[in-house]
């Protein structure tokens, strides 16, 4: 009830005073509307300005505003931005049905989204791709409120920058997921703490030949091939950030064990501090890298080394790669039956007790293991009792073996020889196998490069005996017919150069088939050689040769004369000498000889000439009663 409704007019007995009163009241009255109406006035100004304030705030809030009719989704009200979005004026979409402007694959997300919020009458949510006048898509996030039985008000919020920038984000996630699945690389994400190997890439799966389901119920530990204590340290260090580049070695499914080199780091994912490791295979590298150095310097020793000093080097290698303390190599012969001890280690020379005979040669019967690894033609691998099992350990001499691998070096498929290495600290491996390989191979070359060097130097040494024996008489190892043929030519054409002279003189002995027949064949020889030396000897220059040319016969060439005199002087020198008696196994020979001279160029320009010529002299000689010294006259011809 309002104030004036409470003023009523007062009838009293002084009409003046009361009409005064009231003509005050009324008064009052009066100001009090005029005041009421200022303040409606007042307050309908301040309605407006709100309904002002609102309908700016609803038009122009950065949000669309839309009310629909639960009834074919009828535009009811629209703000000026819902206008906008749609790109048309807002009088053109009042009255407009709502789902034109929504992408027909996400109509039945809107339907869902309206049931739900007139069944549920409570806020609901969805995006959608909403379609303007132009068709061109924009992602909005829609809220739906439902204040009344038939309306239901929805507010628009463009979220397209959001939905892109998640959508480059996804891409990007995509790109380095693909990356990290697809790299080359061997790639691993493993717990720091745990140890547990939480993501391995393709080249991870395949390196290691576990499937990746395998992988992530494993843990590091299982791979890395190095102790608890030594994983825990260079975890560590990784996650200090102390350290991120380690070389240590790996087991694969197929347990062959890999030298690799690790680059780990930080990274975080799914809130979690985890360590990502890039792993390279080095075993090849490194094995190139060892092989070759060890290769060069093994050539190097090559020429001036024996075989032996080379297979020590070897062994030391072999011991070193391996852990080992001690290294032995053996050589298989032809038939394989027995090996004989070629060499060992610097480490095993120290240990070796070299009363036993058995530490070198023996039969393969008596090799043990090592015979086995002839027989079977592959390389074992002993760790421990139960790989000895059924096999004869063989330690004699070399101290306890608690474990070994010999490996056979194998060529054109005929094991050539044994190289084994024994008592490494711990297990042996794939990897020490494939070191011993990597030897084994360059081991295998310098054997047959050796053995070969060899088999060249006796087929050297053969062919000299064979061209000796071709140019030499070898009962008196004089130069034969051949040599002195060739010893003659050239002479022949010195003398032409020079214009000097030369003699050839062939003597024969006398009477020689009675010392034959007489003293026996064997005697003759050693006489025959007797008078070789001794004819030698006579001679005094290097440049003059004896040769025999068969039975008693014997030719000198002197090649440089200054006169027919000089030969006839040395000649005559030679059938002395010849004519001192000689002692043969108790029996004194005296035998004289006939000498026949030919000289270049008076009795003959050309080796048969003057051979045919000093044979005519010779038998000159021995006609006329042979120890006799004859110089060719052209009358023997007539
Ligand atoms: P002449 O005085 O006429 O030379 O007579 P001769 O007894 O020396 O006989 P001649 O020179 O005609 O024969 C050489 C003999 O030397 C013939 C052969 O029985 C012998 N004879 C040939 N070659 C060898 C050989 O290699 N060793 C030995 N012991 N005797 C040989
Ligand atoms: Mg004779």
């Amino acid at each position: 009830m309002s104030e004036h409704e409470n003023v009523t007019i007062k009838h009293s007995s002084d009409d003046s005073s009361d009409l005064r009163q009231l003509v005050k009241d009324l008064s009052d009255l009066k100001f009090e509307l005029e005041t009421q109406k200022e303040e409606l006035i007042r307050s309908r100004a301040e309605t407006k300005e709100s309904l002002e304030l609102y309908e700016n705030l609803y038009d122009y809030a950065p949000v669309g505003y839309l009310t629909l009719a639960k009834k074919k989704n009828k535009i009811l009200r629209a703000n000026l931005t819902a206008a906008k979005i749609f790109g048309v004026d807002r009088t053109n979409i009042l009255g407009d049905f709502f789902d034109r402007f929504i992408g027909v694959e996400y109509l039945s997300v809107f339907y869902a989204m309206l049931e739900r919020a007139f069944t549920n009458r409570k806020t609901e949510y969805s995006d959608c791709i909403l379609l303007n006048d132009n068709q061109t898509e924009c992602w909005f996030h829609l809220v739906a409120l439902v204040s009344d039985e038939d309306e239901c008000r929805l507010t628009l919020t463009d979220i397209n920058e959001h939905i892109q920038a998640l959508a480059k984000l996804k891409a990007n996630e995509l790109r380095y997921r693909s990356m990290f699945v697809n790299h080359a690389a061997i790639m691993l994400i493993f717990d720091p703490v745990t140890g547990s190997i939480l993501e391995a890439n393709h080249s991870a799966i395949e390196f290691y030949g576990w499937s990746a389901e395998e992988l992530y119920t494993m843990k590091t530990s299982q791979i890395n091939t190095h102790s608890f204590e030594e994983i825990n340290k260079a975890t560590y260090q990784c996650v200090s950030g102390e350290k991120n580049h380690f070389i240590t070695h790996h087991r694969r499914a197929d347990g062959s064990i890999r030298v690799v080199e690790s680059y780990t780091s930080t990274i975080e994912l799914i809130g979690k501090p985890l360590l990502f490791s890039i792993i390279h295979d080095i075993t090849e590298r490194m094995g190139y890298e060892i092989g070759n150095a060890f290769h060069l310097s093994i050539l190097q020793m090559l020429d001036t080394t024996s075989i032996q000093e080379v297979l020590k080097k070897t062994l030391d290698e072999a011991e070193k790669l391996t852990e080992s303390s001690f290294g032995i190599f053996y050589f298989l012969d032809e038939d394989e039956t027995s090996l004989s001890f070629q060499a060992c280690s610097t480490n095993t020379e120290k240990i070796i007790d070299r009363s036993i005979e058995k530490t070198k040669d023996c039969t393969l019967d008596e090799a043990g293991v090592w015979a086995d690894a002839v027989r079977e033609r592959k390389q074992l691998i002993l760790n421990d009792d139960a790989d000895f099992k059924s096999r004869k350990r063989i330690s004699e001499g070399y101290g306890e073996v608690q474990r070994e691998i010999i490996i056979p070096i194998i060529e054109n498929e005929k094991v050539i020889g044994l190289m084994g290495v024994g008592n490494k600290p711990s297990l042996y491996n794939q990897l020490d196998l494939h070191w011993l390989e990597v030897l084994a191979g360059y081991i295998r070359d310098i054997i047959a490069k050796k053995v070969g060097k060899g088999i060249q130097d006796m087929l050297k040494k053969q062919n000299l005996i064979i061209e000796q024996l071709a140019l030499h008489d070898s009962l008196t190892g004089l130069p034969n017919r051949r040599l002195l043929s060739e010893r003659i030519s050239l002479s022949l054409a010195q003398c032409r150069r020079n214009k000097s002279m030369a003699a050839l003189m062939i003597f024969d002995l006398d009477k020689f088939k009675p010392v034959n027949d007489t003293l026996g064949h064997a005697i003759g020889d050693i006489l025959l050689q007797q008078v070789a030396v001794r004819t030698r000897e006579t001679l005094l220059r290097s440049s003059d040769s004896i040769a025999r040319l068969g039975g008693d016969e014997f030719v000198v060439l002197l090649p440089q004369i200054a006169a027919i005199s000089n030969a006839v002087a040395i000649a005559e020198k030679i059938q002395k000498k010849i004519k001192e008696p000689y002692t043969i196994e108790g029996h004194t020979i005296d035998i004289s000889c006939s000498i026949g001279i030919a000289v270049f160029p008076d009795h003959g320009e050309n080796e048969l000439t003057l051979m045919k010529h000093a044979d005519d002299a010779m038998y000159h000689a021995k006609h006329q009663g042979r120890d006799k010294v004859k110089v060719f006259q052209p009358c023997y011809c007539v």
